[in-house]
């Protein structure tokens, strides 16, 4: 079923708002199957909209439009659909008193507002339409059917939106599709991406259903598995063996199968297995590492003291690196993360901690120590490994980049 997005409205053309309607539409579309080729932003102008929907009826088999459903002047979605699809607008007597009751409530709670006529405006739905009640507003969903072509009008707040589409849109569509996608994702931390395409390139060359696809991120890499099956249960049989041969392939560098964990989460569910305090001493991550481990919840039970050791007085003071090592290698060397993270151990009483030490830019770099040269130790059971970094980008990302590398660390 070829498919295609049109979000309405001028807001979303100029930038005051995000397009997260069609973000999130995108994604249940490709959950359920269909094939969505198109999308348009087009602004809240008739003409501009009739030639939208009329181009994109004319290439695809299901239409979906967002915004423009209200009782305001340039809420056209309805009268613009209904006129290209040649179906005339009556009165839905269902509506009506729906909107009847929500004004009633409305003025119970509002009593010095007054409610204007123009409401009644969406009570007009195109003959023969299936109405898609609005459990948080009054404007009504509506599915047109003609011609072999189906439109669906949604409003464009989406809390409005997402239950609407939940509860009335998605069984609908679900009825018209026979398969739906179903897929899992893989993280994998610790190994580059190019070695793990290299490491999978069987898997890819010889895939029919389910497919794999790998995507780089900052300091990790996805992989997602995608089976086509007639229902969820299908699909999570289809995908299991996949799943199970990259466990096999790249073992404890999996950090997560569950698309919503994050490395963070995972660093912290490995230290409170392991029943591990951690603590840790930040140069050039400035604390954004803890509030990383921080934002999961429950760290307390494994996360009490972090050092931001910016200056050469801080580490040494804080974290007691020697005065030799930041004289003769500086603080951005193998010696000072190895003695950061065994200094961090030793004030905080942990069992584990990680240093980082690096050059963040934009100055600062030198030739030996270009910016983006970055150390980590990491101090367990009274031993330090260290690894040595060389990021490239700028500060932003030369410091987002080591705070995944540590985490990542941590997990290895
Ligand atoms: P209303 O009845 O509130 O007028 P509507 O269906 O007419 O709803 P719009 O007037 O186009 O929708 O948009 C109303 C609000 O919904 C916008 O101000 C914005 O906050 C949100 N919205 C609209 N379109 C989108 C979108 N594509 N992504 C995210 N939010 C959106
Ligand atoms: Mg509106």
């Amino acid at each position: 079923m070829i498919t295609e997005l049109i979000s309405v409205g001028t807001e979303i053309l100029l930038g005051n708002i995000v397009n997260t309607n069609s973000a999130y539409l995108s994604e249940m579309c490709a959950r359920l199957g269909m094939d969505l080729y198109y999308q348009t932003v087009v602004g809240d102008n008739e003409e501009r909209m009739k030639h939208t929907v009329k181009m994109a009826l004319e290439r695809s088999d299901t239409i979906i439009l967002t915004g423009g459903l209200g009782p305001t002047q340039d809420d056209l979605t309805k009268e613009v659909v209904a006129q290209v699809l040649g179906m005339e607008l009556v009165e839905d007597a269902h509506t009506h008193r729906r909107i009847e009751e929500y004004m009633e409530n409305y003025a119970k709670n509002n009593p010095n507002r007054k409610i204007t006529d123009n409401n009644w405006k969406q009570a007009m739905v195109p003959k023969g339409a299936i109405v898609l009640d609005n459990a948080n507003g009054t404007a009504p969903g509506l599915i047109l059917e003609k011609n072999g072509k189906t439109a669906i009008l949604l409003p464009g707040p989406p809390n409005e939106l997402k239950p609407m589409f939940e509860e009335q849109v998605y069984p609908y569509l679900r009825k018209k599709q026979p398969d739906i996608f179903y897929s899992q994702l893989v993280k994998i931390c610790n190994i580059g991406e190019s070695q793990i395409a290299a490491e999978i390139q069987d898997l890819i060359e010889n895939q029919t259903n389910p497919t794999i696809a790998p995507y780089a991120k900052t300091g990790e890499v996805h992989l997602r598995i995608t089976a086509r099956a007639k229902d969820e249960k299908e699909g999570k049989k289809l995908v299991k063996p996949l799943v199970r041969e990259l466990k096999i392939r790249f073992g404890k560098n999996i950090y997560a199968t569950d698309e919503r964990k994050t490395l963070e989460e995972a660093v912290v569910d490995l230290l409170k297995d392991q029943k591990l305090k951690l603590s840790l001493v930040e140069s050039c991550t400035g604390g954004a590492l803890a509030a990383r481990i921080v934002n999961v919840p429950g760290a307390s039970e494994v996360f009490g003291t972090g050092f931001v050791t910016y200056s050469n007085k801080a580490k040494r003071k804080l974290v007691m690196v020697k005065k030799m090592t930041l004289k003769t290698v500086g603080a951005v060397s193998e010696k000072c993360a190895r003695e950061m993270a065994k200094g961090g151990c030793a004030a905080s009483g942990a069992d584990v901690c990680l240093s980082v030490t690096g050059i963040a830019g934009p100055d600062g770099g030198t030739k030996e120590k270009p910016v983006g040269t970055v150390f980590m130790g990491c101090c367990y059971q009274g031993r330090v490994r260290v690894r040595e970094f060389h990021f490239s980008g700028n500060r932003a990302k030369i410091r987002e980049q080591s705070v995944v590398y540590a985490l990542a660390f941590l997990r290895d």
